[in-house]
């Protein structure tokens, strides 16, 4: 299996090459060359199946030569071993035709553990086998920093930093990455915002002599294996649902479209996905481009919903480049205009495709606490404000299909918004309940590339 670059300018890699460099040298994403296929067979025999054993049938094909079958089924194992789940990601029936997609039983309880859990499995794996080494650096709206640490914490192949928005994440969040204790592990608090460590990590990637020097690899949704392993809970799920003898829609909320990109994924491998929902909180510049078709970046209002606190929305140059029939100059173009001016126009043509595949909408930061309020009497469950956004935006789409809303976090990474909404403060599971407890290990950064690199360099290990 060979990847491409969405501008079409970049060597093409096989899976553990783009796995271990994150973003390609055009300035672009990688996606498969083609688009593995399974058939109505094929899903079929995945029910009744451990997750596990759905991972490997429907990751199998993207990743090619680089693991043996009984490799990649040993890392798949170890990957979600710790989860405190024996489902990974259960289904929860809230509405009639309405169900809840689990997706934070995993070590720092969001849905990143599921892709982060996997790469640090897979980058140990194949960093051993070259007997080669890099240097991880991951910006982070408060999720993936976590997950990234607590995946590769340890591990003498990597040493990892990651890029945080100052005072723009919660404590609990923030805490998961300042209280890792490994050597390896750096949390860099940058003056800015979310955007503006998205846009320094695009930087380094772009300065080659300090991309080669480090050995700089990401793990951000930029990077296609997270894509990859995300996949998979949308099969899980269907397929519990009554896939592939009839169709599911999906409702997740987004914010860098990577979630809602591996659903994409799912539908074009064979799933029978009706509709994807696009759901925003009120930074909706995916869900006004989609109304619109004019994709306009206006600047990021915190929300309570932190890991969606987004304009520059990565993922979605990955879902331009199929809605523009993988026209990489086209995207590339699109791309300069986002740079040069905050914005472009979708073509006629790409935004009538999109709106095949995607509806959207967005919840205001009340209509998010109205649903966590309404939701843990009605439902039965208390939610995150990110599941609390899809939730939301999920009304409007019920019907005959059955419909997942994917579940992001635990209510207890957001615990004052939570409380907030519904009056009740939930409790962090047991096996981080000492979380505040312990000393907190964080360097404060400023919004400049020079002196970050240095940061950087200085704190890699001999
Ligand atoms: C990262 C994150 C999101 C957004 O996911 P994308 O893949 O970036 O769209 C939503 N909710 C939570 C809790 C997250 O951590």
């Amino acid at each position: 299996m060979q990847y491409v670059s969405t501008r079409g300018r970049a060597p093409v890699l096989s899976f553990e090459e783009a796995m271990l460099t994150g973003l390609a040298r055009d300035g672009g994403l990688y996606v498969p060359a083609e688009i593995p296929q399974m058939s109505h067979g094929d899903i079929a025999a995945l029910a009744g199946l451990s997750y596990e054993e759905i991972a490997f049938r429907v990751m199998r094909p993207f990743v090619g030569d680089t693991f043996s079958d009984d490799e990649f089924g040993g890392l798949i194992e170890a990957a979600y071993a710790g989860f405190g789940h024996a489902a990974r990601a259960p289904l929860k029936q809230v509405q009639s035709n309405h169900f809840l997609l689990e997706l934070f039983h995993g070590p720092t309880l969001a849905f990143k553990d599921f892709a982060m859990q996997l790469i640090g499995q897979m980058f140990q794996a194949a960093l051993t086998r070259r007997g080669d080494r890099v240097t991880i650096v991951g910006a982070t709206s408060g999720d993936t920093g976590s997950a990234a640490m607590e995946a590769f914490r340890g591990l003498d192949a990597v040493d990892v930093f990651i890029l945080f928005p100052h005072g723009r994440v919660s404590d609990v969040q923030r805490r998961q990455m300042t209280t890792v204790t490994e050597a390896n592990t750096h949390a860099l608090a940058l003056t800015g915002d979310f955007d503006d460590c998205q846009a320094r990590l695009k930087d380094m990637f772009n300065h080659f002599d300090f991309r080669d020097r480090v050995r700089l690899a990401g793990v951000n949704s930029i990077n296609w294996a997270r894509v990859l392993a995300q996949v998979v809970y949308f099969f899980s799920s269907a397929v519990s649902l009554g896939a592939p003898h009839r169709p599911v829609s999906f409702c997740v909320p987004t914010g860098n479209f990577g979630d809602i990109f591996a659903g994409y994924i799912a539908k074009r491998m064979g799933l029978p996905i009706d509709k994807l929902v696009i759901a925003t909180n009120q930074n909706d510049i995916l869900h006004r481009a989609m109304v619109s078709g004019g994709y306009v970046t206006e600047g990021v209002t915190p929300s309570i919903s932190p890991s969606m606190d987004i304009q520059v929305s990565s993922n979605f140059e990955r879902a331009l480049f199929e809605a523009y029939d993988r026209d990489g100059a086209a995207v590339a173009q699109l791309m300069d205009e986002l740079k040069d001016g905050g914005g472009f126009k979708i073509s006629q043509g790409a935004i009538g495709r999109l709106r095949e595949t995607f509806a959207s909408g967005r919840a205001s930061e009340n209509e998010t606490s109205a649903m966590i309020a309404r939701a843990l009497p009605e439902m039965g469950e208390l939610l995150c404000p990110h599941s609390a956004v899809g939730v939301h935006v999920a009304q409007d789409f019920l019907g005959a299909t059955p419909l997942v809303t994917l579940a992001t976090a635990h209510p207890a990474k957001f615990p004052d918004a939570v409380e907030a909404a519904s009056g009740i403060r939930p409790a962090l599971p047991a096996r981080m309940g000492d979380l505040f407890d312990r000393p907190e290990r964080v360097q404060r950064v400023e919004n400049d590339l020079a002196a970050l690199e240095k940061v950087i360099e200085g704190g890699i290990r001999p």
